[in-house]
């Protein structure tokens, strides 16, 4: 059912309205009459970092101080209308918000850079020296020398948004006739990159999974990576209830594994097409696959339904019987890549092609690998084979899909006049070389042959991706170091971040919790909602909003007035985007209803089976592709000539640092990264009590805990050729033998020596991009691990 405004303000109105006193109102809550006693205001607001979720919070604020924060109360909690509830992070935001490293006045650099040595200045003159440093550059350099940096601290609101192309500056660097951008994200490059190439399309919407009687998880923690709310690791927990098996796929016994009592097939790093080639082979050996939807709907399979021109023996079945490279792709054969033993890949390729309807889902993890892009093109190709493609429970093998819900409306950021943009992974070599970069296999710019100017000004604002959520942070700092490449870098943030340390003019940001804003949820499972976001505080020390910042630069930079447009106050800005969320749903609230409420939501919305129709008729509902079918062979892909990184049918490349890989010798141990529960990426790294509750650690199987005289707790020290970093161990069997986990997101600290202490896992990481996408490949390392 989907609340229609006379619905909506009955609704509304049953609550009382959130931005309300508290007397009066029914949260449900057992302790609102004692909130009410001290004449605490219960306020709405948004958990507005980037865990892939958007969780419905309740501040209590008294005397201008946030006492505590309440989950979501605008729900009864059923399936249909769940209670979008915070994970521990979430319910840290105050310890966040009144953090000693918040930044607190302007500041410049005066040391060299990075050193972390800044002097105090006025917003005045931060203000015009930013302005003063953008027509400098423009005048000597021209636009293609400015890029606004990947960055997701701040992913949720209309106006206080600074992704791509959204929110203020965006509209400030358009008006000053524009900035090259980038495409990809760091989570899931290779797989935006090739999924157009294989079906367009994502898996079934998550709250489908209730349908499903075995779900098979491939690279995917969702009760951690979308742990809140009522997002995937929700419907993973329905799924349970309602009877599912689960498997997860995993180098590590994720909490997912755990929490669901899934059978856990602890894989080689790396090694995922080779486990699910064999995977195949052994359901067409023993004829157990869907023949019949393989030759309709499916191109390359075999030899019958490649595409003109394709060689012969470029198929998946001629890959599978290596019938090019003589290699079968046997159990046999995928039992030392993979570690998983021979018997055991025979008995899941019975299980997952006997059992129906089976979800087989992938999550980003793997594909954050050296070959990135194969994994997400063999999944597919298995859900399909085992007859799951666009049925109810099954679905496609790929991500499973966020349901589409509604939009509160967005600040009007303009069109950026320059349509260039590289890949996401690759703004090192912009800075060291964007003259010479080009839209060739070598760097693959968009919108554009080349670029016609190098990396000269940087604008860095709520990200960490400038140092310490990019791979190979010691390369990357020696490269910021040098302020000849890249001359000028603009930080803005709440916190003393390590990227933060890299500005020449540092600003300080209100967060979230300081100012109004119109927030839009996620669309995740059957609800979504546009929120209304309280100011709980008064800006801290000399914070400043990103609104009132692009309006000082741009009436420095001459064009005030454009920039306004006859919008005076934040409030008309929040009032047109009001308007312009009713002009596409007619029952979406006013402003002053919505301020009142706090709250609007969508609920029940219906679930989406991927590509039904096309299963029903595919000539009638073609898939996105180029040939309208599954596309296991990829003209395009095919077209682009590096038959060994780049294969027209997905295939198992060893990679470099992978299982095979000689370096093993000195480096011996496997390192990937894992999401960590007291952080989101780098965010609320500096909260203590989250760091208390969960420490940072590095996971190391017992068998090389013991080899190295490691004990649970041990200070070890990990080191490859790129850095080296301490760390307490967490000597666990949850952790395949030869693998090592660090929870990504710690700040770098570095010690007199330049070593980290505190568990920064990118000082391992390589700066390496994948062959397609350009992504990053910040899971495939070797490292060695020593008692410290
Ligand atoms: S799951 Fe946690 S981090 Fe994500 S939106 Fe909810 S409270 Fe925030």
């Amino acid at each position: 059912m989907i609340l229609t405004r006379r619905s909506f303000l009955k609704w509304s109105a049953a609550l009382g309205g959130s931005a309300a006193l508290v007397g009066g109102l029914k949260f449900g809550l057992e302790d609102v009459g004692a909130a009410n006693e001290r004449e605490s205001q219960i306020l709405s607001t948004c958990c507005y970092h980037n865990c892939g979720g958007r969780c419905i919070l309740n501040a209590e604020v008294r005397d201008g101080v946030i006492l505590r924060i309440l989950p979501d109360q605008s729900a009864e909690d059923s399936f249909d209308n769940p209670r979008a509830i915070p994970c521990v992070a979430g319910r840290a935001i105050k310890r966040w918000v009144y953090a000693p490293e918040r930044l607190k006045y302007p500041m410049k650099r005066v040391g060299t850079r990075g050193e972390g040595k800044f002097e105090r200045i006025s917003w005045e003159e931060a203000l015009d020296t930013i302005a003063s440093e953008m027509i400098r550059i423009k005048e000597e350099y021209g636009n293609d020398a400015f890029y606004c940096n990947y960055a997701t601290g701040q992913l949720a609101g209309g106006i206080d948004m600074t992704y791509k192309d959204l929110g203020p500056m965006s509209r400030v660097f358009h008006l000053f006739g524009g900035y090259v951008n980038f495409y990809g994200t760091y989570s899931d490059a290779c797989y935006s990159a090739v999924q157009p190439y294989i079906t367009a399309t994502d898996n079934n919407s998550d709250d489908d999974l209730v349908n499903s009687k075995l779900i098979v998880l491939f690279a995917d923690n969702s009760l951690v990576t979308r742990a809140g709310g009522k997002g995937g690791g929700y419907h993973y927990l329905k799924a349970k209830e309602a009877g599912a098996k689960f498997i997860v796929v995993d180098p590590r016994q994720s909490a997912t594994a755990v929490t669901l009592d899934a059978d856990w097939v602890p894989i080689n790093p790396g090694t995922d097409v080779a486990f699910i080639a064999a995977l195949a082979y052994v359901m067409v050996e023993e004829d157990l696959h869907d023949k019949e939807f393989m030759a309709t709907h499916s191109i390359g399979f075999d030899e019958s339904n490649l595409p003109e021109g394709a060689p012969s023996n470029s198929s998946w079945m001629a890959y599978l019987k290596g019938d090019a490279d003589g290699t079968p792709k046997t159990p046999e054969w995928a039992a030392p890549i993979t570690g998983i033993p021979a018997d055991r890949i025979i008995q899941l390729a019975h299980e997952m092609a006997n059992t129906k309807p089976c979800a087989i889902i992938q999550g980003l993890g793997w594909q954050r690998r050296a070959y990135g892009e194969q994994p997400v093109r063999a999944l597919p190709v298995l859900a399909a084979m085992t007859g799951n493609f666009g049925i109810k429970g099954g679905g496609t093998g790929m991500r499973y899909r966020i349901n589409l819900g509604f939009a509160g409306g967005y600040f009007p950021a303009g069109i950026n006049p320059i349509q260039k943009s590289i890949p996401v992974f690759m703004w090192p070599d912009y800075i060291e070389r964007g003259k010479e970069m080009t839209s060739g296999p070598k760097d693959r710019i968009k919108g554009a042959e080349k670029l016609e100017a190098n990396m000269k000004f940087m604008w860095n604002w709520a990200g960490n991706t400038l140092v310490n959520q990019h791979s190979d942070i010691n390369r990357t700092k020696k490269l910021l170091e040098d302020d000849s490449k890249l001359e000028f870098i603009v930080v803005g943030d709440v916190m003393m971040t390590p990227s933060a340390k890299f500005a020449d003019i540092l600003l300080p940001e209100t967060t979230h919790y300081e100012i109004e804003d119109v927030i839009s949820g996620k669309g995740e499972g059957k609800t979504d909602f546009v929120l209304f976001n309280h100011k709980l505080i008064e800006p801290m020390y000399e914070c400043k909003n990103i609104l009132w910042i692009a309006e000082q630069v741009a009436d420095r930079l001459g064009f005030g007035d454009e920039f306004r447009d006859g919008h005076e106050t934040r409030e008309d800005w929040l009032k047109d985007m009001v308007v312009a969320a009713q002009e596409g749903d007619e029952d979406f609230p006013t402003y002053e209803e919505l301020k009142k409420a706090g709250l609007y939501k969508i609920i029940g919305q219906g679930s989406v089976i991927a590509a039904a129709d096309f299963r029903e008729v595919p000539e009638s509902n073609p898939l996105g592709t180029e040939t309208g079918k599954i596309e296991i062979y990829s003209p395009h892909l095919a077209a682009q000539n590096d038959p060994n990184e780049i294969p027209a049918i997905p295939k198992y490349i060893p990679e470099w640092e992978g299982v095979s890989d000689p370096l093993r010798e000195i480096y011996p141990l496997m390192m990937v990264g894992h999401h960590a529960v007291q952080r989101i990426h780098s965010t609320y790294d500096n909260v203590d009590y989250l760091q208390e509750v969960h420490p940072q650690a590095l996971w190391i199987n017992s068998w090389d805990a013991a080899d190295r005289g490691i004990k649970n707790g041990d200070e070890v020290k990990v080191f490859n050729e790129r850095g080296v970093v301490y760390i307490p161990a967490k000597v666990t069997n949850r952790i395949r033998p030869g693998v090592t986990s660090v929870p990504q997101g710690a700040w770098y600290t570095p010690d007199e020596e330049g070593n980290d202490i505190r568990g920064s896992v990118n000082v391992l990481t390589k700066y390496h991009p994948t062959p397609y996408a350009k992504g990053n490949p910040q899971h495939t390392n070797l490292v060695q691990v020593e008692k410290a």
